[in-house]
Protein backbone atom coordinates (compact mmCIF):
# COMPACT_ATOMS: atom_id res chain seq x y z
CA UNK A 1 0.00 0.00 0.00
CA UNK A 2 3.16 2.39 -0.06
CA UNK A 3 2.54 3.22 -3.58
CA UNK A 4 -0.40 4.42 -2.90
CA UNK A 5 1.27 7.78 -0.97
CA UNK A 6 2.45 8.52 -4.18
CA UNK A 7 -0.96 9.16 -5.35
CA UNK A 8 -1.72 12.04 -2.32
CA UNK A 9 -0.73 15.53 -3.26
CA UNK A 10 -1.25 16.35 0.32
CA UNK A 11 1.45 14.00 1.59
CA UNK A 12 4.41 16.25 -0.17
CA UNK A 13 3.68 19.84 1.78
CA UNK A 14 5.54 20.39 4.87
CA UNK A 15 4.13 23.17 7.32
CA UNK A 16 7.01 24.60 9.49
CA UNK A 17 9.36 22.15 7.85
CA UNK A 18 7.34 19.15 8.89
CA UNK A 19 5.36 16.41 6.55
CA UNK A 20 1.66 16.35 7.76
CA UNK A 21 0.36 12.79 9.61
CA UNK A 22 -3.17 12.87 8.77
CA UNK A 23 -5.06 10.75 10.62
CA UNK A 24 -8.98 12.28 10.44
CA UNK A 25 -10.16 10.42 7.54
CA UNK A 26 -13.23 9.45 9.40
CA UNK A 27 -14.05 12.96 9.32
CA UNK A 28 -13.30 13.91 5.35
CA UNK A 29 -10.37 11.73 3.32
CA UNK A 30 -8.14 13.03 1.38
CA UNK A 31 -8.39 13.26 -3.12
CA UNK A 32 -5.72 10.92 -4.53
CA UNK A 33 -4.33 13.44 -8.25
CA UNK A 34 -6.73 11.05 -10.23
CA UNK A 35 -10.12 12.61 -8.74
CA UNK A 36 -8.99 16.42 -8.45
CA UNK A 37 -8.20 15.91 -12.19
CA UNK A 38 -11.36 14.44 -13.03
CA UNK A 39 -13.00 17.38 -11.19
CA UNK A 40 -10.58 19.78 -13.60
CA UNK A 41 -11.22 17.44 -16.48
CA UNK A 42 -15.08 18.59 -16.69
CA UNK A 43 -14.85 21.87 -16.09
CA UNK A 44 -12.40 22.62 -18.82
CA UNK A 45 -13.37 20.30 -21.39
CA UNK A 46 -16.95 18.41 -20.59
CA UNK A 47 -19.01 21.37 -18.51
CA UNK A 48 -23.09 21.45 -19.71
CA UNK A 49 -26.37 20.65 -17.95
CA UNK A 50 -27.62 17.43 -17.68
CA UNK A 51 -31.03 15.88 -19.10
CA UNK A 52 -31.84 19.25 -20.81
CA UNK A 53 -29.62 19.54 -24.13
CA UNK A 54 -29.72 17.83 -26.87
CA UNK A 55 -26.22 19.39 -27.84
CA UNK A 56 -23.04 17.44 -27.49
CA UNK A 57 -21.55 18.96 -24.22
CA UNK A 58 -24.81 18.20 -22.71
CA UNK A 59 -25.10 14.63 -23.76
CA UNK A 60 -21.81 13.78 -22.89
CA UNK A 61 -22.21 15.25 -19.62
CA UNK A 62 -25.19 13.72 -19.09
CA UNK A 63 -23.72 10.53 -20.09
CA UNK A 64 -20.99 11.24 -17.56
CA UNK A 65 -23.10 11.59 -14.65
CA UNK A 66 -25.11 8.99 -15.36
CA UNK A 67 -22.30 6.31 -15.50
CA UNK A 68 -20.71 7.58 -11.60
CA UNK A 69 -24.51 6.30 -10.79
CA UNK A 70 -23.69 3.01 -12.40
CA UNK A 71 -20.61 2.78 -10.88
CA UNK A 72 -21.81 3.35 -7.54
CA UNK A 73 -24.53 0.23 -8.03
CA UNK A 74 -22.01 -1.92 -8.59
CA UNK A 75 -19.43 -0.51 -5.98
CA UNK A 76 -22.27 -1.52 -3.62
CA UNK A 77 -23.92 -4.39 -5.11
CA UNK A 78 -27.05 -2.60 -5.95
CA UNK A 79 -28.83 -3.96 -9.20
CA UNK A 80 -29.13 -1.19 -11.20
CA UNK A 81 -28.62 2.67 -10.83
CA UNK A 82 -32.42 3.21 -10.71
CA UNK A 83 -31.85 2.42 -7.14
CA UNK A 84 -28.50 4.98 -6.67
CA UNK A 85 -29.77 8.53 -6.20
CA UNK A 86 -27.03 11.06 -5.60
CA UNK A 87 -27.28 13.50 -2.36
CA UNK A 88 -24.83 16.17 -1.02
CA UNK A 89 -23.98 13.59 1.57
CA UNK A 90 -25.20 10.79 4.13
CA UNK A 91 -26.95 13.36 5.94
CA UNK A 92 -29.54 13.92 3.20
CA UNK A 93 -29.67 10.81 2.20
CA UNK A 94 -31.36 10.52 5.52
CA UNK A 95 -33.57 13.11 5.40
CA UNK A 96 -34.65 12.02 2.01
CA UNK A 97 -35.60 8.41 4.29
CA UNK A 98 -37.16 10.17 7.29
CA UNK A 99 -39.16 12.46 4.83
CA UNK A 100 -40.18 10.38 2.19
CA UNK A 101 -41.27 7.46 4.74
CA UNK A 102 -44.82 9.72 5.19
CA UNK A 103 -44.87 8.62 9.06
CA UNK A 104 -47.29 9.53 11.22
CA UNK A 105 -48.40 10.25 15.15
CA UNK A 106 -47.46 7.00 16.96
CA UNK A 107 -44.99 5.26 14.40
CA UNK A 108 -41.56 3.60 16.05
CA UNK A 109 -37.93 3.97 14.58
CA UNK A 110 -35.47 2.02 16.36
CA UNK A 111 -32.27 3.65 15.89
CA UNK A 112 -29.08 2.46 18.06
CA UNK A 113 -27.62 4.77 21.03
CA UNK A 114 -23.99 5.45 19.31
CA UNK A 115 -25.60 6.62 16.07
CA UNK A 116 -24.38 10.17 14.86
CA UNK A 117 -26.65 13.21 14.98
CA UNK A 118 -27.33 12.21 11.54
CA UNK A 119 -29.13 9.57 12.09
CA UNK A 120 -30.87 10.80 15.16
CA UNK A 121 -31.89 14.44 14.74
CA UNK A 122 -33.92 13.83 11.60
CA UNK A 123 -35.91 11.66 13.86
CA UNK A 124 -35.94 13.70 16.50
CA UNK A 125 -37.71 16.68 14.34
CA UNK A 126 -40.90 14.38 13.06
CA UNK A 127 -41.02 13.73 16.92
CA UNK A 128 -41.91 17.24 17.56
CA UNK A 129 -43.22 17.80 14.05
CA UNK A 130 -45.99 14.76 14.25
CA UNK A 131 -45.22 13.02 17.63
CA UNK A 132 -43.29 9.47 16.33
CA UNK A 133 -41.90 7.74 18.85
CA UNK A 134 -38.03 6.72 18.40
CA UNK A 135 -36.36 3.91 20.35
CA UNK A 136 -32.56 3.51 21.26
CA UNK A 137 -31.02 0.40 21.25
CA UNK A 138 -28.97 0.16 24.59
CA UNK A 139 -24.89 0.24 24.20
CA UNK A 140 -22.30 -0.62 26.19
CA UNK A 141 -18.93 1.08 26.48
CA UNK A 142 -17.52 -1.57 24.00
CA UNK A 143 -19.62 -1.00 21.78
CA UNK A 144 -22.42 -4.11 21.96
CA UNK A 145 -25.64 -3.95 21.54
CA UNK A 146 -28.65 -5.17 23.18
CA UNK A 147 -30.03 -7.13 20.43
CA UNK A 148 -32.98 -8.75 22.48
CA UNK A 149 -34.48 -4.97 22.56
CA UNK A 150 -34.82 -5.20 19.45
CA UNK A 151 -36.33 -8.30 19.79
CA UNK A 152 -38.68 -7.04 22.29
CA UNK A 153 -39.51 -3.37 20.83
CA UNK A 154 -40.38 -4.48 17.21
CA UNK A 155 -44.17 -4.30 16.12
CA UNK A 156 -46.95 -3.21 13.78
CA UNK A 157 -46.36 0.40 15.24
CA UNK A 158 -42.42 0.32 13.92
CA UNK A 159 -41.65 1.62 10.82
CA UNK A 160 -37.96 1.35 10.48
CA UNK A 161 -34.33 0.15 12.03
CA UNK A 162 -31.72 2.58 11.27
CA UNK A 163 -28.42 1.71 12.05
CA UNK A 164 -24.49 2.57 11.93
CA UNK A 165 -22.59 0.17 10.51
CA UNK A 166 -19.41 1.00 11.91
CA UNK A 167 -19.48 3.94 14.70
CA UNK A 168 -17.38 7.02 14.29
CA UNK A 169 -16.83 7.27 18.04
CA UNK A 170 -16.59 3.42 19.11
CA UNK A 171 -14.79 2.52 15.90
CA UNK A 172 -17.14 -1.18 16.07
CA UNK A 173 -18.61 -2.85 13.51
CA UNK A 174 -22.31 -3.58 13.68
CA UNK A 175 -23.73 -6.88 13.14
CA UNK A 176 -25.91 -4.89 10.49
CA UNK A 177 -26.54 -8.14 8.18
CA UNK A 178 -27.97 -9.93 11.78
CA UNK A 179 -30.19 -6.85 11.97
CA UNK A 180 -31.40 -6.90 8.39
CA UNK A 181 -32.21 -10.70 8.78
CA UNK A 182 -34.43 -9.78 12.09
CA UNK A 183 -35.87 -6.70 10.28
CA UNK A 184 -36.90 -8.46 7.44
CA UNK A 185 -38.85 -11.28 8.79
CA UNK A 186 -41.05 -8.95 10.40
CA UNK A 187 -41.71 -7.19 7.41
CA UNK A 188 -39.86 -3.67 9.03
CA UNK A 189 -37.44 -1.47 6.58
CA UNK A 190 -34.30 -1.64 7.77
CA UNK A 191 -31.40 1.36 6.55
CA UNK A 192 -28.13 1.14 7.38
CA UNK A 193 -25.92 4.48 7.37
CA UNK A 194 -22.55 3.07 5.60
CA UNK A 195 -20.52 6.49 6.16
CA UNK A 196 -17.68 5.13 7.91
CA UNK A 197 -17.96 1.33 6.60
CA UNK A 198 -17.99 2.16 2.64
CA UNK A 199 -14.30 3.66 2.53
CA UNK A 200 -13.10 0.78 4.34
CA UNK A 201 -15.06 -2.55 3.07
CA UNK A 202 -16.85 -4.68 0.33
CA UNK A 203 -19.84 -3.52 0.70
CA UNK A 204 -23.08 -5.98 -0.79
CA UNK A 205 -26.59 -4.13 -0.04
CA UNK A 206 -28.18 -7.43 -0.65
CA UNK A 207 -26.18 -9.45 1.49
CA UNK A 208 -27.00 -6.89 4.17
CA UNK A 209 -30.39 -7.05 3.34
CA UNK A 210 -31.57 -3.56 3.84
CA UNK A 211 -33.66 -1.54 2.27
CA UNK A 212 -31.58 1.69 2.09
CA UNK A 213 -27.84 1.87 2.64
CA UNK A 214 -26.18 5.87 3.27
CA UNK A 215 -22.90 7.21 2.41
CA UNK A 216 -20.74 10.50 1.63
CA UNK A 217 -18.36 10.62 -1.03
CA UNK A 218 -15.95 13.03 0.71
CA UNK A 219 -15.28 10.05 3.07
CA UNK A 220 -14.39 7.82 -0.10
CA UNK A 221 -11.47 9.65 -1.92
CA UNK A 222 -13.66 11.74 -3.85
CA UNK A 223 -15.09 15.07 -3.36
CA UNK A 224 -17.47 16.70 -0.94
CA UNK A 225 -20.89 17.68 -1.85
CA UNK A 226 -21.53 14.65 -3.10
CA UNK A 227 -23.38 10.81 -1.30
CA UNK A 228 -25.74 8.78 -2.06
CA UNK A 229 -28.75 6.98 -0.92
CA UNK A 230 -29.11 3.09 -2.25
CA UNK A 231 -32.51 2.02 -1.87
CA UNK A 232 -34.79 -0.81 -3.04
CA UNK A 233 -36.29 -0.20 -6.51
CA UNK A 234 -39.89 -1.16 -5.06
CA UNK A 235 -39.34 1.03 -1.71
CA UNK A 236 -37.81 3.86 -3.82
CA UNK A 237 -41.13 3.99 -5.74
CA UNK A 238 -43.57 3.74 -2.81
CA UNK A 239 -41.76 6.59 -0.74
CA UNK A 240 -41.64 10.85 -1.64
CA UNK A 241 -39.45 12.72 -2.95
CA UNK A 242 -37.66 15.63 -0.56
CA UNK A 243 -37.11 18.38 -2.92
CA UNK A 244 -39.60 19.43 -5.57
CA UNK A 245 -38.96 21.18 -8.77
CA UNK A 246 -37.20 20.66 -12.08
CA UNK A 247 -35.67 17.40 -13.06
CA UNK A 248 -37.65 15.06 -10.91
CA UNK A 249 -40.87 15.40 -12.97
CA UNK A 250 -41.73 13.95 -16.03
CA UNK A 251 -44.69 16.30 -16.94
CA UNK A 252 -46.32 19.45 -15.90
CA UNK A 253 -49.37 21.48 -15.90
CA UNK A 254 -50.16 24.31 -14.10
CA UNK A 255 -52.12 22.26 -11.71
CA UNK A 256 -50.33 18.94 -11.33
CA UNK A 257 -47.06 16.86 -11.89
CA UNK A 258 -46.10 13.34 -12.71
CA UNK A 259 -42.97 11.76 -11.23
CA UNK A 260 -39.81 11.70 -13.11
CA UNK A 261 -38.43 7.65 -13.06
CA UNK A 262 -36.36 6.18 -11.01
CA UNK A 263 -33.61 7.27 -9.33
CA UNK A 264 -34.16 11.22 -11.33
CA UNK A 265 -37.61 11.52 -8.74
CA UNK A 266 -35.33 12.10 -6.11
CA UNK A 267 -32.67 14.64 -7.63
CA UNK A 268 -34.81 17.79 -7.83
CA UNK A 269 -32.92 20.79 -9.81
CA UNK A 270 -29.33 20.80 -11.63
CA UNK A 271 -27.56 18.22 -9.77
CA UNK A 272 -24.41 18.30 -8.29
CA UNK A 273 -22.42 16.94 -11.69
CA UNK A 274 -18.48 17.58 -11.70
CA UNK A 275 -18.82 15.70 -8.13
CA UNK A 276 -21.09 13.26 -9.16
CA UNK A 277 -18.28 12.39 -11.87
CA UNK A 278 -15.32 12.74 -10.11
CA UNK A 279 -16.96 10.51 -6.97
CA UNK A 280 -16.73 8.18 -10.30
CA UNK A 281 -13.28 8.30 -10.82
CA UNK A 282 -12.91 7.84 -6.63
CA UNK A 283 -14.81 4.56 -6.71
CA UNK A 284 -12.54 3.47 -10.24
CA UNK A 285 -9.66 4.35 -7.70
CA UNK A 286 -10.95 2.33 -4.78
CA UNK A 287 -11.89 -0.43 -6.81
CA UNK A 288 -8.59 -0.79 -8.65
CA UNK A 289 -6.91 -0.97 -5.17
CA UNK A 290 -9.30 -3.36 -4.39
CA UNK A 291 -11.73 -2.99 -1.30
CA UNK A 292 -10.27 -6.31 0.42
CA UNK A 293 -7.06 -5.01 0.01
CA UNK A 294 -8.07 -1.55 1.79
CA UNK A 295 -9.80 -3.28 4.70
CA UNK A 296 -6.79 -5.43 5.27
CA UNK A 297 -4.35 -2.49 4.96
CA UNK A 298 -6.68 -0.23 7.99
CA UNK A 299 -7.15 -3.23 10.28
CA UNK A 300 -3.34 -3.74 10.31
CA UNK A 301 -3.05 -0.53 11.48
CA UNK A 302 -5.75 -0.27 13.77
CA UNK A 303 -4.67 -3.41 15.13
CA UNK A 304 -1.26 -2.43 15.96
CA UNK A 305 -2.68 1.31 17.10
CA UNK A 306 -4.91 -0.54 19.75
CA UNK A 307 -2.42 -2.67 20.94
CA UNK A 308 0.52 -0.20 21.64
CA UNK A 309 -2.22 2.52 22.53
CA UNK A 310 -3.25 0.11 25.74
CA UNK A 311 0.30 0.48 27.41
CA UNK A 312 0.37 4.15 27.62
CA UNK A 313 -0.37 5.51 31.14
CA UNK A 314 -3.11 7.16 31.90
CA UNK A 315 -5.25 6.61 28.64
CA UNK A 316 -9.07 5.15 28.44
CA UNK A 317 -10.03 3.61 25.28
CA UNK A 318 -13.45 3.63 24.02
CA UNK A 319 -15.02 0.50 21.87
CA UNK A 320 -13.77 -2.65 21.23
CA UNK A 321 -11.05 -4.31 22.99
CA UNK A 322 -10.44 -6.87 20.12
CA UNK A 323 -9.20 -5.28 17.06
CA UNK A 324 -10.84 -7.51 14.50
CA UNK A 325 -14.57 -6.10 15.73
CA UNK A 326 -12.78 -2.65 14.56
CA UNK A 327 -12.72 -0.62 11.65
CA UNK A 328 -9.84 2.05 10.89
CA UNK A 329 -10.57 4.27 13.99
CA UNK A 330 -9.38 4.74 18.14
CA UNK A 331 -11.12 7.18 19.97
CA UNK A 332 -9.62 7.66 23.61
CA UNK A 333 -9.01 10.16 26.53
CA UNK A 334 -6.23 10.84 28.61
CA UNK A 335 -6.74 11.14 31.96
CA UNK A 336 -7.03 14.64 33.40
CA UNK A 337 -6.70 16.46 30.23
CA UNK A 338 -9.11 18.25 27.67
CA UNK A 339 -8.94 16.23 24.45
CA UNK A 340 -8.73 19.59 22.39
CA UNK A 341 -5.39 20.06 24.57
CA UNK A 342 -4.38 16.45 22.97
CA UNK A 343 -5.07 17.20 19.21
CA UNK A 344 -3.38 20.68 19.59
CA UNK A 345 -0.40 19.41 21.05
CA UNK A 346 -0.21 16.70 18.58
CA UNK A 347 -0.65 19.38 16.00
CA UNK A 348 1.49 21.71 17.09
CA UNK A 349 4.35 19.25 17.98
CA UNK A 350 4.66 17.55 14.27
CA UNK A 351 1.59 17.95 11.78
CA UNK A 352 -0.29 15.05 13.92
CA UNK A 353 -4.32 15.98 12.64
CA UNK A 354 -6.65 13.84 15.20
CA UNK A 355 -10.12 14.77 15.72
CA UNK A 356 -11.01 16.04 18.68
CA UNK A 357 -15.11 16.42 20.46
CA UNK A 358 -17.59 14.76 20.49
CA UNK A 359 -17.52 13.67 16.69
CA UNK A 360 -21.46 14.57 16.21
CA UNK A 361 -22.44 11.35 18.80
CA UNK A 362 -22.66 14.03 22.28
CA UNK A 363 -25.53 11.81 23.31
CA UNK A 364 -22.72 8.43 23.70
CA UNK A 365 -20.32 10.68 25.07
CA UNK A 366 -23.02 11.71 27.54
CA UNK A 367 -23.68 8.47 28.68
CA UNK A 368 -20.35 7.83 28.92
CA UNK A 369 -20.33 10.52 31.49
CA UNK A 370 -17.75 12.30 29.16
CA UNK A 371 -17.55 15.51 27.56
CA UNK A 372 -15.50 14.61 24.49
CA UNK A 373 -12.70 12.67 23.21
CA UNK A 374 -9.75 12.31 20.78
CA UNK A 375 -9.89 10.35 17.77
CA UNK A 376 -7.47 8.70 15.37
CA UNK A 377 -8.47 7.78 12.32
CA UNK A 378 -6.78 5.58 9.65
CA UNK A 379 -6.84 4.85 5.77
CA UNK A 380 -5.11 3.64 2.84
CA UNK A 381 -2.24 5.96 2.54
CA UNK A 382 -1.51 5.87 6.39
CA UNK A 383 1.76 3.83 7.80
CA UNK A 384 3.03 2.04 10.76
CA UNK A 385 5.78 4.93 11.26
CA UNK A 386 2.92 7.53 11.50
CA UNK A 387 1.27 5.42 13.99
CA UNK A 388 4.70 5.48 15.69
CA UNK A 389 5.13 9.18 15.51
CA UNK A 390 1.78 9.70 16.68
CA UNK A 391 1.96 7.11 20.07
CA UNK A 392 5.37 8.98 20.64
CA UNK A 393 3.43 12.39 20.86
CA UNK A 394 0.93 10.60 23.07
CA UNK A 395 3.68 8.88 25.48
CA UNK A 396 5.25 12.96 25.89
CA UNK A 397 1.59 14.18 27.18
CA UNK A 398 1.07 11.58 29.12
CA UNK A 399 4.56 12.16 30.99
N1 LIG B 1 -22.86 8.92 10.00
C1 LIG B 1 -21.63 8.62 10.43
C2 LIG B 1 -21.38 7.33 11.13
C3 LIG B 1 -20.60 9.54 10.20
O1 LIG B 1 -19.36 9.25 10.64
C4 LIG B 1 -20.88 10.74 9.53
C5 LIG B 1 -19.78 11.77 9.29
N2 LIG B 1 -19.00 12.04 10.42
C6 LIG B 1 -22.18 10.97 9.09
C7 LIG B 1 -23.14 10.04 9.35
C8 LIG B 1 -22.56 12.23 8.39
O2 LIG B 1 -21.89 12.33 7.19
P1 LIG B 1 -21.99 13.67 6.34
O3 LIG B 1 -21.48 14.76 7.22
O4 LIG B 1 -21.11 13.42 5.16
O5 LIG B 1 -23.41 13.85 6.01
Amino acid sequence: MNDVRNDFTFLKRKINGKSIIYLDSAATSQKPKVVIDALVDFYNNHCANIHRGVHKLSQEASLMYEEAHEKVAKFLGASSKEEIIFTRNTTEAINIVSHGLNLKKGDEILVSEMEHHSNIVPWQALQKAIGIKLKFIPVDKEGNLDLTFVDKNLSEKTKLISMTHVSNFLGVINPVEEIGKIAKEKGIKFMIDGAQSAPHMPIDVKKLKCDFFACSSHKMCGPTGIGVLYGKKEVLQEISPLINGGDMISSVSYYDYSLNKLPWKFEGGTSNIADGYAFGIALDYLSKLGMNTIQKHDQKLVKYALGEIQKIKNVEIYGPMDANKRCGLIAFNLKNFNPHDVAAIMDEKENIMIRSGFHCVEPMHRKLGLNGSARASFYLYNTFEEIDKFLEVLKYISK
